[in-house]
């Protein structure tokens, strides 16, 4: 038996890091925590499954009740992970994949419990470069143009925070971004401090 490893994703909108995510936690490699949000849901997310999508009023009444691990502003909304999302299933072993800024990323870091900072493994995700994040911004067809260009300066201002994280991802191919990100969490796994004994 080992404890569970608390994967923490973070990258610009456009470096593929949600895709990595989403990948590793339907290939039940890891369980995706859902994070709560006030922005409106895109085609085809649902409640639930993507976030749990709420009010400004409702999110505000969690943070009143101390029920997120981390909460932000992002790209002017509200964005957090609840504690129940994650504490359980590292006591249980289980390993959590979590897709969340660079300043939801700080809180985590600076928690005041402990098996959750030593179970974190962070990770950013950097875009090949500037025109490549532009291109893949675009080609997703979800935003509108003034949506895309918030989150391309927001991306920018992100990357610089690449050196506070343990594990950079430089991407290329979704495959090969893929067989690292696996591979680094596989790795994570045979640590010895992670192991059990009795
Ligand atoms: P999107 O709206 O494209 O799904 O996500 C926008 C940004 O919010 C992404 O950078 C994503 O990592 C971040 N994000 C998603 N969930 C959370 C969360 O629970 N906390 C924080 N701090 N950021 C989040």
């Amino acid at each position: 038996m080992r404890s569970g490893i608390l994967y923490l994703v973070s990258g610009p909108s456009g470096s593929g890091k949600s895709t990595l995510c989403r990948r590793l936690a339907a290939e039940g490699e890891a369980e995706f925590s859902v994070s709560c949000t006030t922005r409106t849901p895109r085609f085809g997310e649902t409640h639930g499954k993507e976030y749990f999508f709420l009010t400004v009023a409702e999110f505000e009444a969690k943070i009143a009740a101390g029920e997120f691990l981390e909460h932000a502003l992002v790209h002017g909304n509200h964005y957090g992970t609840l504690r129940s999302e994650v504490i359980g299933r590292l006591a249980a072993g289980t390993d959590v994949v979590m897709d969340i800024d660079v300043q939801g990323a700080a809180q985590v870091r600076a928690c005041d419990d402990e098996s959750i900072r030593l179970s974190l493994v962070d990770l950013f995700v950097m875009p090949p470069d500037e025109d490549e994040l532009a291109t893949r911004l675009r080609g997703r067809g979800t935003d509108s143009d003034e949506v895309i260009a918030l989150r391309l300066r927001n991306a920018i201002d992100e990357m610089h925070h690449w050196p506070e994280y343990r594990y950079r991802l430089l991407s290329a191919t979704p495959e090969e971004d893929y067989a690292k990100f696996k591979s680094l969490l596989f790795g994570e796994r045979m640590r010895v401090s992670r192991l059990w004994v009795g």
